[in-house]
């Protein structure tokens, strides 16, 4: 999508996004982002950016913010070099382990720091939204950390695919509300929940779960995601002497991506999103919104979404729940066109395959949405010999024994004889 763009405009936008001047006051990243809301919402989201601007930015807001992260989540999260996976792939390969943070996932950084903003905004009580459940999870455990009930709309066919996570809401404390609506999965799931806030804006607060949406999400998602990218630079420098060459993560909304890439734009290496190829390159069968998709705006933002050719969204397929969603957050929409980041894709079976290489060589089970990255890291591996390659391990895959055990594991003997 790189002719949305001309030449001049492209490096004029990738100088201000690297001296931090986006998203502009009305929320755009370029031509991409913004908010567009029913009227009904337009209140909601005033007072949600002004709450953001007197307190995301204060010492005392970052100060209770950073001693969460460090003493609840568990951060800063390891950098852990990989030497086995290393001399397989012909290069130096490092992992920044958000897989290691408290719940499993990067998720949690953004969680906990919404529900503190809410509780600096007065809120009386939480409501998100979920698909896979990962986000319903984070989002339970920080309002029960900050002492704020917290309720989860979930599709009726979602909680019936994701048992697991369900319980373990409950058990953080969260009232789990099932939508039949719609598609009754992630999209409907998020309406509700906006007409949820609509009814009290000011009592409730509504904590979304990747850098997507109308603004200021996109914006206070990355903020609080960007410790992954900033810790990672440091420890880079520390231990393995340098930065990257080539930094790679998947790409769902988007969240866990621009937490490590946002700070390293300015920096001398490649960056590359990987989305989810799924079984083929045909509508309806990838989640591949960068690579496949066209300009529209959904759920309040302009961005690269999934549609036919009439404007209908489309379903999408991954075999990672966390990565099936048919747009994309607007900074990364951005960040393409500008050609800075590069966008590509990676397959069901091949992101298998990169999760059991990984299991094997380092003794991590990454998330299924993670082994997207890894399939693309090691293909770049290939034709760039002997670089060093840091990849973004967004969470770990213990959520995804029901999927992996459709697929089983290889019965291994290790006597002597
Ligand atoms: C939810 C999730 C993702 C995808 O979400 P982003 O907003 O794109 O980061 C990726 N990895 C893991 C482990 C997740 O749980």
């Amino acid at each position: 999508m790189t002719s949305l763009l001309s030449p001049a405009e492209a490096d004029r936008l990738l100088k201000a996004a690297i001296a931090g001047e986006l998203p502009d006051d009305r929320g755009r990243f370029g031509p991409f982002g913004g908010r567009y809301v029913p009227e009904t919402l337009v209140p909601a989201f005033e007072r949600l950016e002004e709450g953001i601007r007197e307190h995301l930015h204060t010492d005392e807001f970052q100060s209770e913010f950073v001693n969460e992260l460090k003493t609840w989540v568990g951060r800063p999260t390891a950098l852990t070099f990989a030497p086995r996976l290393s001399e397989r792939w012909g290069a130096e390969v490092w992992l920044k382990r958000e897989d290691l943070a408290h719940t499993g996932a990067h998720k949690i950084n953004n969680a906990i720091g919404q529900a503190i903003l809410a509780k600096k905004l007065g809120a009386k009580r939480v409501i998100a939204e979920t698909g896979a459940g990962q986000h319903g999870v984070a989002s339970a455990a920080a309002c029960a950390r900050v002492g704020l009930p917290c309720t989860v709309y979930m599709g009726a066919v979602d909680i019936e695919r994701q048992a697991p996570n369900v319980d373990r809401m409950r058990r953080l404390g969260a009232a789990v509300v099932a939508v039949e609506s719609g598609d009754k999965t992630l999209r409907a799931a998020i309406d509700e929940a906006l007409r949820e806030w609509v009814s009290d804006p000011s009592g409730i607060y509504y904590l979304l779960g990747s850098a997507v949406g109308a603004h200021p999400y996109p914006y206070l998602v990355r903020e609080l995601h960007s410790c992954i990218g900033r810790e990672s630079r440091e420890q880079m420098m520390a231990q393995a002497g340098g930065l990257p060459d080539a930094v790679f993560a998947c790409v769902g909304g988007g969240s866990n991506a621009i937490g490590l890439f946002y700070p390293m734009l300015a920096d001398d290496c490649e960056i590359i999103g990987v989305e989810a190829g799924g079984t083929g390159k045909g509508l309806g069968q990838n989640a591949a919104t960068l690579a496949t998709g066209t300009p529209g705006v959904l759920q309040g933002a302009y961005t690269m979404i999934l549609q036919n050719s009439d404007g209908q969204v489309q379903e999408t397929h991954s075999i990672s729940a966390g990565l099936d969603y048919s747009g994309v957050g607007p900074e990364h929409a951005m960040l393409q066109a500008t050609g800075r980041v590069r966008y590509v894709s990676a397959g069901d079976e091949a992101a298998l395959e990169a999760l059991e290489e990984l299991c094997e060589l380092e003794g991590i089970l990454t998330a299924l949405e993670t082994s997207h990255a890894f399939v693309a890291a090691r293909a770049w591996a290939k034709e760039n010999p002997g670089k060093r390659i840091l990849i973004g391990n967004s969470g770990r895959g213990d959520k995804d024994m029901p999927t992996l055990t459709k697929y089983p594991a290889k019965v291994r003997t290790h006597a002597s004889t």
